[in-house]
C-alpha cells in the first residue's frame, strides 16, 4: 500500500475542506446579504417616491393613480390613511391580511419614521416590506407600504449556492487529482530506491537508482549509490585479497611438498643435497609461519583490534636500537648505517615496541634493496609538534609508475627479488597500518638505481589518550 500517497493526500484534502466548507459558507452568506439589501432599497426607493407623489399632490386622485399603476407594474402596494385603515391596494395575494399595519407602526409612522419588515402570508411565503409615511404640508395623512417576494431571492440564492458547490465539486476533484500527482511525484522516486536498494542488498552492486534531482531525494539517491560503488570495491578487493593469500600460502606449500617428498623417497643422491633440500623446507617453512603471522597482524590493525601500549617514548633511542640490530645484515652487506639526529627532540607519545618494529621493517627494506652505498637516518623537529623522520639508501630504487602501490598488501615491485629475500609483501602495508595507528603519515620518493626516501613524520602531542588500553 502506498501509505505516503494517502498521508500527503490525507493532508491536502482535509487541508482543502478545512478552507472550502468556510469559504463556501461565507461567500453563501455575502450573496444572501447582497440580494436582500438590493431588494430593500428598491423598494425602499419605490415607497419613499409614491410617498412622495402622494404627498406633493393635492389631487385626491392620486392616490388611485398609484394603485392603478402599481396594478400595472404589477408592484404590490397596500395605501393607509391616518387611521390606518387601507385605501388602496394594489396586487396583494389574498394570502397575505389587508390588516396589515399594528398600532404600533402606526405610530411610528405619524412620528414620521420609516417602517422596515418581513412578513409571511398564510402559505409560507416571505415578503419583505417597506413601509413609508405621507406627510402633506407637514401633517401626518397615511402611509404606504410595498411588499417584494423574497421567493425571488430565494431562487437567486439557491441558484448561486448550487454553482458554489458545483465549483466546489470541481475543485476538491482538481485537488484529488493534483494530490495524486504530487503524491506520485514523491513517492516514485523513493520507491525506485527502496527496488534498488534491495537489489543492492541482495549483491548486485552493479544497480543504480536512477534519481537525478537535485532535492533531498536525489542526494540520498547519491548517497545510497556512493554505497554500492563502496561496497563493490571492498567486495572486489576482498577477492583479490583472498586470491593473493591462497596464491602466497601456495607457493611455500609446494616447495615443502615437493622437498618432502624427495627426501622421503630417498631421492637425494648426496648428503649435501638432502641438507640443501632441508635448508629449503626450513626457509619455507619460517616464510610461511612469517606469512601467517603478517597476515593475523594486519587483519587485526585492519579490524582495528590492535592493543597498543601508548606512553612517552623518547624516538632517539628507539631508532637506535632498531639500527642495532639492522647493522649486523648491512655489515655483511659492506653497506654503512647512518645517523643524523636533531639533538633535544621532544618526547612522543606512542607504542614504543611497534615504532621499533616499523623502523625494523624500513631499515630491513633498505639494506635487502641496497647492494652498496649507505643507509641513512635522518630525524629532526619538523615543527612544534611533530618530528620527521627519513630513512634513506642507495639501493635499486622503485620506478615511479610503482611507488604509489606498495604499501597495498602483497605489491611487490619485482616479485622474484622479493620472494629471494624472503618478503611476504605484507611489510610496508603493516608499517603504514602501524605509523596511522600512530597518528603519523608515511611516503615514498625514490629514482630507479638511485635510492629510494621514505619520510615518516610523528605527532609529540598525546592524541591518542583515547587508544590506550585498546583491544
Ligand atoms: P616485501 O616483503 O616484498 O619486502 P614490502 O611490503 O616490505 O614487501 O615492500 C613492498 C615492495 O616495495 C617490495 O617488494 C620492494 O620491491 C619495494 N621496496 C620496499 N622498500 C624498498 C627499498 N628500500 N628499496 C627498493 N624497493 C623497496
Amino acid at each position: 500500500m502506498n501509505r505516503i500517497m494517502f498521508k500527503v493526500g490525507g493532508t491536502i484534502i482535509s487541508l482543502f475542506l478545512v478552507i472550502l466548507l468556510p469559504l463556501g459558507f461565507v461567500v453563501d452568506q455575502i450573496f444572501s446579504g447582497f440580494y436582500y439589501n438590493k431588494m430593500q432599497a428598491e423598494i425602499d426607493q419605490l415607497s419613499s417616491r409614491y410617498a412622495d407623489t402622494i404627498a406633493q399632490s393635492s389631487n385626491p386622485m392620486t392616490t388611485k393613480m398609484i394603485e392603478m399603476m402599481g396594478n400595472f407594474t404589477g408592484t404590490k402596494l397596500v395605501i393607509v390613511n391616518s387611521i390606518g385603515e387601507s385605501i388602496a391596494i394594489a396586487n396583494l395575494p389574498s394570502t397575505i391580511s389587508t390588516q396589515l399595519i399594528t398600532a404600533g407602526e402606526l405610530k411610528l409612522l405619524s412620528r414620521h419614521q420609516a417602517i422596515h419588515k418581513e412578513v409571511m402570508d398564510t402559505s409560507g411565503k416571505r415578503f419583505l416590506v417597506s413601509g413609508k409615511p405621507i406627510i402633506q404640508n407637514g401633517t401626518f395623512s397615511g402611509g404606504i407600504f410595498i411588499f417584494s417576494s423574497v421567493d425571488g431571492i430565494h431562487e437567486t440564492i439557491r441558484k448561486i449556492r448550487y454553482l458554489i458547490i458545483l465549483s466546489g465539486i470541481g475543485a476538491f476533484f482538481l485537488a484529488l487529482g493534483f494530490t495524486f500527482i504530487l503524491s506520485k511525484k514523491l513517492t516514485d522516486p523513493l520507491l525506485r530506491i527502496e527496488q534498488a536498494t534491495r537489489k543492492i542488498a541482495k549483491g548486485d552492486l552493479q544497480t543504480r537508482v536512477k534519481v537525478a534531482t537535485k532535492d533531498e531525494i536525489g542526494s540520498l539517491a547519491q548517497v545510497i549509490n556512493d554505497l554500492a560503488v563502496e561496497l563493490k570495491r571492498f567486495r572486489d578487493t576482498r577477492s583479490e585479497f583472498f586470491a593473493n593469500v591462497s596464491h602466497e600460502l601456495r607457493t611455500p606449500i609446494t616447495y615443502l611438498e615437493g622437498y618432502t617428498k624427495v627426501l622421503k623417497e630417498n631421492m637425494a643422491e648426496t648428503e649435501e643435497e638432502k641438507e640443501l633440500y632441508l635448508d629449503i623446507i626450513h626457509q619455507e617453512s619460517g616464510r610461511l609461519a612469517r606469512l601467517i603471522h603478517d597476515l593475523f597482524e594486519l587483519a587485526k590493525m585492519e579490524e582495528g583490534k590492535i592493543a597498543l601500549n601508548f606512553e612517552w617514548v623518547d624516538l632517539t633511542e628507539i631508532l637506535e636500537k632498531s639500527a642495532l640490530t639492522a647493522r649486523l645484515k648491512a655489515k655483511e652487506k659492506g653497506i654503512k648505517i647512518q645517523m643524523d639526529f636533531q639533538e633535544h627532540l621532544p618526547l612522543m607519545y606512542g607504542d614504543g615496541l611497534r615504532i621499533e618494529q616499523i623502523f625494523t621493517n624500513l631499515l630491513n627494506n633498505a639494506i635487502r634493496y641496497t647492494e652498496r652505498g649507505y643507509v641513512k637516518i635522518i630525524m629532526q623537529g619538523l615543527n612544534v609538534d611533530e618530528i620527521q623522520i627519513v630513512v634513506e639508501d642507495t639501493g635499486i630504487g622503485i620506478p615511479e609508475d610503482e611507488l604509489s602501490y606498495i604499501f597495498e598488501r602483497f605489491y611487490r615491485v619485482e616479485k622474484s627479488r622479493s620472494r629471494e629475500h624472503g618478503g611476504t609483501g605484507l611489510g610496508l602495508a603493516i608499517v603504514k597500518k602501524l605509523v596511522e595507528l600512530q597518528g603519523g603519515r608515511i611516503s615514498a620518493s625514490s629514482e630507479v638505481g638511485q635510492g629510494t626516501r621514505f619520510e615518516l613524520t610523528f605527532p609529540t602531542k598525546a592524541i591518542h589518550h583515547e587508544r590506550e588500553g585498546e583491544q
